[in-house]
């Protein structure tokens, strides 16, 4: 068994890049994919210790991005690309890249912390950044708005303040879709459409549309396996990555504590189970394409 979608607390997950390690060796995976949000910080640091303990593991990074807005003007949703074997090798310049996309998340933080209080919620950015010590993000902000009795539920947090369209809603500096694509494959990784069932393109012509424009661009492959996938979901993504000769990528998503009813290696009620077999190919796929 394989895990190659994990975030450790150096994004929003709960779990030590060390943890994380311990865990994966203890329920027997044979490989690990760390793919922490915007930062490779929890890879770098579970580098060594897997290293130690005899556990394959796979640099990955996601990346938030937003797709050109449409026509009307309107912001739309953002797109997660998850994008793999980053240093082997990484071009210099995206660590530096990454690091930019940092900032721009600091700069929202602060923004978003003022907006609230202008609502009349009392946040502290300290309060906040308790929780995301690293790489502070919205859920780490909805945390403490449940904890402070503001709002009942992690969606009201989200439905009442921070979602995209939400009354504290802050626009960040995200790097552009296409544009993380191609980042990725100079960065030397393989870019794949994270979990394709959250994008607004759910019918299957707007799905292939949005494909052929990202392919064009250097996409190579699919989150086909996910936990929020249903069956039907992953037979459909499945066909479209044969269509399209997309590399067939996936792993749980797991969040730790965050997102707790989401295991490591086995998804949601056991729905994800990934053979080693889908590493090995993804592997073999990146050189062939690469020796064409
Ligand atoms: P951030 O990277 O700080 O912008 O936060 C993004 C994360 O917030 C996502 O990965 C989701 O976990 C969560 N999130 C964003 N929008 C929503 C929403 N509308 N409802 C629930 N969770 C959301
Ligand atoms: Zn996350
Ligand atoms: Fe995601
Ligand atoms: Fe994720």
């Amino acid at each position: 068994m394989i895990d190659l979608h994990t975030h450790t607390d150096r994004s929003d997950g709960t779990a030590s890049p060390a943890q994380l390690v311990d865990d994966a060796k203890a329920m027997g995976l044979q490989a690990l994919g760390i793919t922490d949000h915007d930062t490779l910080e929890g890879y770098d640091i579970a580098a060594p210790l897997a290293a130690q303990a005899g556990l394959e593991l796979i640099c990955g990074i996601e990346l938030s991005t937003r797709p050109d807005p449409p026509p009307d003007g309107s912001r739309p949703p953002s797109v997660h690309l998850l994008g793999y074997f980053l240093q082997e090798p990484a071009s210099p310049g995206f660590r530096q890249w990454i690091r930019g996309h940092q900032e721009s998340r600091r700069e929202r933080n602060r923004k978003l912390i003022a907006k609230l209080n202008s609502l009349g919620v009392e946040i502290t950015l300290e309060e906040v950044q308790v929780l995301g010590k690293h790489l502070t993000g919205r859920p780490h902000f909805a945390k403490v708005l449940l904890r402070k009795g503001y709002v009942k539920t992690n969606q009201e947090a989200f439905d009442r303040y921070l979602a995209d369209n939400a009354s504290a809603s802050v626009e960040r500096d995200e790097p552009e879709l296409v544009g993380g694509v191609r980042r990725i494959r100079e960065g030397g990784g393989l870019p794949s459409l994270a979990h394709p069932v959250r994008l607004p393109e759910r019918d299957r012509a707007s799905l292939e549309k949005l494909l052929r424009t990202l392919i064009d661009n250097g996409l190579q492959g699919l989150e086909v396996y996910h936990s929020e996938h249903s069956p039907e979901d992953t037979a459909l993504y499945k066909e479209l990555a044969a269509q399209f000769q997309l590399i067939e990528t996936g792993g749980t998503d797991f969040h730790g504590d965050n997102k707790p009813s989401i295991h490591l290696g086995t998804g949601k009620g056991n729905n994800v189970s990934l053979n080693y077999s889908l590493l090995e190919n993804m592997r073999r796929s990146v050189a062939e394409m690469a020796a064409r």
